[in-house]
């Protein structure tokens, strides 16, 4: 028996070695997939050394559960395997919260059974269970309610009357209600059902609060802030289990999930508290009126542009990603740079609809990562470029974020495409970005829309391109 103790105790640090490891070989889209296999190869570990934990520890009695615990694998697996496999690249976000519910969820779920159990002693373990069952099940519920959002099942915002009183008046009441929970587990020897019931209603109710009014470009930073909450409601129910693996798998996934908020959040400009209480709610325009008209070019024109330019910095959006389109910018700009061009991408941290989208996409077309430049590293090159090519982006060249104090992205950083001598820009119609605004950038004097969805409208460009080799 000790000797499987010790085994196991091996097995969940080897785990959380290969946990870190993996995370850190993410920070990196040339390791990513080596980082994700990893850390699946940690959680398989992790998993099989459950399965060998002896039936008198704390965990659970695999003997009476063991099937329970196969049948559950074996649904989550298969959902997981077909979705993961199905999903489009688009529709990543959406699946990112949902797992991401599913594990705060889960953690919210071990709570309720040891509170109903009973068996829990001392007040550190009861307060921990607490909070990690009120973090997770906001995760849980708001999680849900942003994958509905994302995947367009429900309005993207709906503001409550007296909004923020009542996310502060359930708040309260949540916290109360597990207060109540500590002090009745140290007492009785199982807290009341009622009082466990209106604990996880009054959570889950507040994740759906919360999360409702949030829409427009602060969705991201939401999606990451249940991660980071996930995260830390799994590390407190490790502790609860005496379960050293969720202990450090949940506090890897805290710790990344609460630096990735705040990246994303101060590469928006928005401290989190606005997120959560004054969201964006991508239904405001503009506020100003804007000037001009917006400005046709053919894509023989655009092509002849750019033949004879020295310098173009492409920046690519969620529009490049929707069409598909990679594969053919990457071909255009290895036209172009036959044709004697200096071609630079351009990335900001939120464009497309997920942290990191572009780099994916563009690392799968195969360009190569000296060409690809982070908003803090490029931007300033923008004065001396010829053309700005903007490919299905938006939101992240809008310069309203940097003069329009009444805009609801004031203040998020933005590309400056508008600085280039020339800017074109690739969309299909009158489309708004993803937080609804008017872009001042397309009906200024340098500005020409070239109309089309764009894998169709560059591979035109690339037929003219040729034509003029
Ligand atoms: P936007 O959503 O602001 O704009 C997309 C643009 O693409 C639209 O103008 C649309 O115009 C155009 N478009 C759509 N389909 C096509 C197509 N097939 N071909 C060409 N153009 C097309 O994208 P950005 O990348 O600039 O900004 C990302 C936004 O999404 C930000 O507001 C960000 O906060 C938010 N977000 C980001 C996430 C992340 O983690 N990165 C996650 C969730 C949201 P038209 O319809 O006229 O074609």
């Amino acid at each position: 028996m000790q000797e499987i103790r010790w085994l196991i105790g091996i097995s969940y640090f080897i785990a959380a070695v290969l946990f870190i490891l993996g995370l850190k070989k993410m920070s990196s889209p040339v390791t990513a997939r080596k980082g994700i296999v990893w850390a699946g190869a940690g959680m398989v570990l992790a998993t099989v050394a459950t399965f060998l934990t002896p039936g008198e520890s704390t965990l659970f009695v695999p003997a009476d559960n063991i099937l329970l615990m196969l049948v559950a694998i074996a649904i989550g697996g298969s959902i997981a395997w077909v979705s993961g496999k199905k999903v489009a690249m688009t529709n990543m976000p959406q699946m990112v919260a949902i797992y991401n519910g599913m594990g705060g969820g889960a953690a919210a779920g071990i709570a309720a059974v040891e509170f109903a159990r009973g068996q829990m002693s001392g007040s550190l373990p009861l307060t921990l269970a607490t909070l990690g069952a009120l973090i997770g099940s906001i995760s849980f519920s708001g999680s849900c309610v942003a994958f509905a959002k994302l995947q367009g099942l429900m309005k993207k915002a709906f503001r409550l009357p007296a909004q923020n009183a009542i996310n502060i008046v359930l708040a309260f009441v949540a916290l109360g209600l597990g207060i109540a929970i500590v002090l009745c587990g140290q007492s009785a020897p199982a807290v009341p059902a009622w009082l466990i019931i209106g604990f996880f209603l009054c959570a889950f109710v507040l994740g759906i609060v919360v999360t409702l009014p949030i829409g427009g470009a602060d969705m991201p930073v939401v999606i990451s802030l249940f991660n980071a909450f996930t995260g830390l409601a799994v590390g407190f129910e490790g502790y609860v289990m005496k379960n050293p693996a969720l202990i450090i798998a949940g506090i890897v996934v805290g710790a990344a999930g609460t630096l990735l908020t705040q990246l994303m959040a101060k590469a928006m400009n928005r401290p989190i508290t606005n997120i959560l209480f004054q969201p964006i709610s991508g239904e405001a325009r503009a506020g100003g009126t804007i000037e001009g008209s917006m400005k046709e070019i053919s894509s023989l024109d655009a092509a002849a542009m750019m033949h004879y330019a020295s310098k173009v910095i492409i920046i690519p959006g969620y529009g490049m990603a929707v069409a598909g389109a990679q594969h053919k910018v990457w071909e255009m700009t290895e036209s172009l740079e036959n044709a004697g061009v200096d071609v630079k991408f351009a990335i900001h941290p939120v464009a497309g609809r997920m942290p990191g989208h572009m780099n994916v996409l563009l690392a799968e077309a195969g360009v190569p990562y000296e060409k690809i430049f982070d908003l803090e590293e490029i931007n300033s090159d923008f004065n001396q470029a010829d053309i700005a090519l903007v490919i299905g982006a938006n939101d992240v060249v809008n310069p309203v974020a940097r003069t329009d104090k009444t805009s609801p992205i004031y203040g998020m950083p933005i590309l400056n495409a508008d600085f280039a001598s020339n800017v074109i820009v690739i969309k299909r119609g009158q489309g708004a970005g993803y937080s609804g605004i008017e872009n001042a950038l397309f009906y200024m004097d340098n500005c020409r829309i070239l109309y089309g969805s764009a894998q169709k409208v560059i591979a035109d460009v690339i037929q003219n391109l040729k034509m003029m080799e």
